[in-house]
C-alpha cells in the first residue's frame, strides 16, 4: 500500500506550529504583567506567568504539573478539586467570568488578598482554565490606612469640638460667677455692719455661697487651662503628604457630588511644623466645608488645593471653592463658636479651624472670588534648610 508521502510533512508542519504557539504562549506568560496561572480540567498547573512566580515566591518547575491549590489559602485550598468537579459536572458559574476575592498563599507559608477572575478556554475535548490574578494587599493596606486616618481624625474633631465647646462655656459663664462672688462679696460686708444672731448665719451662708462660686470659677480655669494645652505634638512634617492624607479622608464621597479637584502644591516646599492630625484636621474641615456648599447646586464644582511660599519662614496653604459664597453677617463672625447655617451644624468646625492655626503660631481668614466661592487661606511654619538637616 503507498504510503501517503505528504503525512509526514503535515505532521511536522503541524509540530511546528504547535511549537510555534507555545512559544507564543510562553512568551507572552513571561512579559504579561498580570500574574496568571493556566490549569487543565484536574486542576494541575500547565503554565503560569512569570509575575505569578513572582508573586507566589515560586519557580515555574516547582509549581508546573501540581495542583493549584498549592497556590491557595483555606478553605479553597481544601475544595477547589470539588469546586472543578462541580463546575465540569454541573456548568453553574461560580467564580468563572465573574471574579472574586480569595486568598492566596505563597511559598513561605504567607497569605494575601488577591482579585481571582477566571476564564475557560476548550480545546477539542480538553479544558482549560486562566486565572488572572490581581495582588490586593497594597489596596487593602490603603483601605485600612484610610479608615485609620479617617477615626484618627474624628477623634480628634470631637474631642476638640469638646475642649472648643468647654472653651466658650467657660468664658461665658465666668463672667455671671465673677459677678456672683462680687455681688455675695458686697452683701458679707453689708452684713458684718449688722447685729443679732441672724446676722451672723446669714454672713456665714454668704461666705459659703461665695466660696463655692470662687471654688466654680477654679473649676472652669482649669478647664479653659487643660483645654488650651490641648495635646498638641508638632513634628516635622511633610506638607504634601499632610495634605493628600486629609484630602483623601475628606473627599470620600466627593465623586458621587461631581466635585473636580485640583493641587497645585508648590514642589519647592515640603517640611513644615505640625501636629498631623490636628493639621490635618482644618484640612478636612475646610475641604468638607467647601464641598457641601458646592453640593447645594450651581454648575461649576471645582476644589481647589494649593501651597506657597510666603516670606522666608512660613507656607500657605489655601482650599479655593466654587460655592455660593459666605453673606456679610456671617463672614464677620465666621470664626466664632457656634455660628452656622446649616441644620445640624454646630457651628464649631472654623473656630477649631482658627485655634489650631493660631496655636500652630499661624494665621487663618477667609476671601471671596471674584468669579464666585470662597478661598480659606491659612499659614504654618516652614522648616527650613539647617532645621532639615537636623531632622534627616
Ligand atoms: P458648621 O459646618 O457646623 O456650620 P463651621 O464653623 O465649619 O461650622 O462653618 C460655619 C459656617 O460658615 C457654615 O455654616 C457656613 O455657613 C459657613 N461656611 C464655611 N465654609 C464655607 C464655604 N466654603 N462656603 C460658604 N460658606 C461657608
Amino acid at each position: 500500500m503507498p504510503v501517503p508521502t505528504s503525512m509526514p510533512q503535515d505532521l511536522e508542519s503541524l509540530t511546528a506550529a504547535l511549537k510555534a504557539a507555545d512559544a507564543r504562549l510562553q512568551s507572552i506568560l513571561q512579559t504579561v504583567p498580570d500574574a496568571m496561572i493556566i490549569i487543565d480540567e484536574q486542576g494541575r498547573v500547565e503554565s503560569l506567568s512569570a509575575t505569578a512566580e513572582r508573586l507566589f515566591g515560586y519557580a515555574k518547575s516547582e509549581v508546573v504539573g501540581r495542583n493549584v491549590d498549592m497556590l491557595m489559602a483555606s478553605p479553597h485550598h481544601e475544595q477547589h478539586d470539588a469546586y472543578l468537579k462541580r463546575y465540569l459536572a454541573t456548568r453553574e458559574r461560580r467564580i468563572i467570568g465573574i471574579g472574586r476575592v480569595v486568598t492566596g498563599r505563597r511559598k513561605d507559608g504567607s497569605t494575601f488578598p488577591m482579585h481571582l477572575t477566571v476564564g475557560e478556554l476548550q480545546s477539542a475535548d480538553r479544558h482549560y482554565f486562566t486565572g488572572f490574578i490581581r495582588d490586593l494587599t497594597d489596596q487593602q493596606l490603603t483601605e485600612s490606612r484610610l479608615r485609620e486616618l479617617q477615626s484618627e481624625v474624628t477623634h480628634m474633631s470631637r474631642f476638640m469640638a469638646l475642649g472648643e465647646m468647654a472653651s466658650t462655656l467657660a468664658h461665658e459663664i465666668n463672667q455671671p460667677l465673677t459677678a456672683i462672688a462680687n455681688y455675695l462679696k458686697g452683701s458679707r460686708r453689708l452684713l458684718e455692719r449688722m447685729a443679732g444672731e441672724e446676722a451672723g448665719v446669714l454672713r456665714e451662708a454668704i461666705g459659703k455661697a461665695a466660696d463655692q462660686a470662687l471654688r466654680a470659677g477654679a473649676i472652669i480655669r482649669h478647664l479653659r487651662e487643660f483645654v488650651a494645652r490641648g495635646e498638641s505634638e508638632r513634628r516635622v512634617e511633610s506638607l504634601p503628604k499632610l495634605i493628600e492624607d486629609a484630602s483623601t479622608v475628606a473627599l470620600i464621597g466627593a465623586k458621587e457630588n461631581a466635585v473636580r479637584v485640583s493641587f497645585r502644591l508648590d514642589p519647592a516646599l515640603d517640611l513644615v511644623l505640625a501636629d498631623r492630625i490636628q493639621i490635618q484636621q482644618v484640612l478636612v474641615n475646610l475641604i468638607r466645608n467647601a464641598i457641601e456648599i458646592m453640593s447645594e447646586g450651581g454648575q461649576r464644582r471645582e476644589l481647589d488645593i494649593a501651597t506657597t511660599s510666603v516670606g522666608d519662614d512660613m507656607v500657605e496653604v489655601s482650599v479655593a471653592d466654587t460655592g455660593t459664597g459666605i453673606t456679610p453677617e456671617v463672614m464677620a463672625r465666621l470664626f466664632q463658636p457656634f455660628v452656622t447655617t446649616k441644620h445640624k451644624g454646630m457651628g464649631l468646625g472654623l473656630s477649631i479651624c482658627r485655634t489650631i492655626v493660631e496655636a500652630h503660631g499661624g494665621k487663618i481668614w477667609v476671601d471671596s472670588r471674584q468669579d464666585g466661592g470662597t478661598i480659606f487661606r491659612f499659614t504654618l511654619r516652614a522648616v527650613k534648610g539647617e532645621e532639615k538637616s537636623l531632622v534627616e
